[in-house]
């Protein structure tokens, strides 16, 4: 009996293969790319929130797992180490100010602005602090899954290109790919932005926009910034120790500047909010494509047969911890997973 091809090694793909191998499952864990983390993930912010944010369709039900499962991973894998600094968001927009908040989240002003990041210049008159985010180097992190899966049996096949899934009869039995056919009892699609694509065999599509974000890479003095800074310029964080992500809005061919103009404005603007920032070096940037559903998280079967899964969403490196240890469970056991059934890719499921 074939085991589970996951196609793709982006941090959704190295979760659920990793949470499919520690199960004792026969998993093969392709890619195209040389190593992991060269997709999207590599670009990440890879900011890690519970509290805040957007949380379209039903990444609604998961929020409630997510710092709980990112600790459990802390724990089961000694290389996934999470900064658990909490952020700093602030806005332009007075009415937010008066906003009601949801738990986790406080209010502060200028006085515990200027405490929890000293260095910055002009702390705003009033921000959020939720003290429980943190972030991670994304590609570290995934990383440590693939080996990981490895170590629990996992099958790790790099430079395979998948073209096709293969259907014998009207049922997927594996993929088609640079390094061959590869059987496969379920293949799960972890394929990011490629996977609208590698659906078109299927009698229905998942359609996947790619939204672009630009990632700008600094060094720094170590300590320079404290926590994960989110203010109406740039969002900002130490992803290690003396290295700086910093992510800015962009719109893609539309934008009226070219990126490296971004890069430098944000570099400017960066100096002008911290003191001792002097000695900040841009590194470089990159665009990232980050795949987004239209409704939220797409996670489930979408072949009648069960032959293929699909998980692809927004979010995913907070998301990929509880993502992939339900799909796992979900793909072990045979039992639809109650916190999955509004992620279903034809719609909420019963
Ligand atoms: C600037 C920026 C900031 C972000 N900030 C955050 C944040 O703060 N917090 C957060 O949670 N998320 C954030 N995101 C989004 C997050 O990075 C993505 O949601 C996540 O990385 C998606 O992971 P993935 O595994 O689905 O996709 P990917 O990392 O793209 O992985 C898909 C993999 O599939 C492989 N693949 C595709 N097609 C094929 C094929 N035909 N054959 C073989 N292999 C294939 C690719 O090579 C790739 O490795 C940000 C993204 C960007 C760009």
């Amino acid at each position: 009996m074939p085991g589970v091809v996951v196609v793709g090694a982006g941090i959704v793909g190295s979760s659920v293969a990793y949470h499919l191998a520690r199960q004792g499952t026969s998993v093969t864990l392709l890619d195209q790319n040389p190593s992991s983390a060269m997709g999207v993930t590599g670009d990440s912010f890879a900011w890690i929130g519970g509290c805040g944010g957007d949380w379209p369709g039903g990444a609604q039900d998961l929020r409630g797992f997510v710092l709980e499962d990112w600790r459990r991973l802390e724990t089961e894998l000694p290389d996934v180490a999470v900064r658990w600094t909490g952020s700093l968001t602030w806005t332009d927009d007075q009415g937010e100010h008066d906003a009601p908040l949801g738990p986790g989240r406080l209010r502060v002003g200028r006085s515990d602005i200027a405490v929890l990041e000293p260095n910055l210049r002009h702390p705003p008159e009033q921000a959020i602090h939720t003290p429980s985010d943190g972030g991670v180097d994304p590609s570290a992190v995934t990383n440590a899954l693939v080996d990981a899966a490895r170590g629990h049996g996992a099958t790790v096949i790099q430079n395979s290109v998948v073209t096709s899934l293969s259907v014998t009869g009207g049922r997927v039995e594996g993929v088609q790919s640079s390094t061959g056919f590869h059987a496969a009892s379920t293949v799960v699609l972890a394929a990011g932005t490629g996977i609208s694509q590698l659906c078109e065999p299927l009698p229905r599509d998942l359609p996947v926009a790619a939204s672009p974000a630009c990632l700008v890479r600094l060094t720094a003095p170590a300590g320079l910034v404290k926590a994960i800074v989110a203010s109406p310029d740039f969002e900002v964080r130490e992803v290690r120790d003396g290295d700086l992500l910093l992510t800015l809005p962009w719109t893609g061919g539309t934008a009226a500047i070219s990126p490296e103009q971004a890069m430098r404005d944000a570099h400017h603007r960066l100096k002008a909010a911290f003191h001792g920032s002097n000695s900040c070096h841009l590194l470089g940037y990159r665009i990232g494509r980050r795949p987004m559903p239209a409704q939220g998280p797409a996670i489930g079967y979408i072949a009648q047969d069960r032959s293929v899964y699909v998980a692809d969403m927004h979010a995913a490196v907070t998301l990929a911890p509880t993502v992939g240890r339900l799909v796992a469970d979900e793909l072990v056991t045979g039992k639809p997973s109650r916190e999955l059934r509004s992620c279903r890719p034809d719609g909420p499921s019963r």
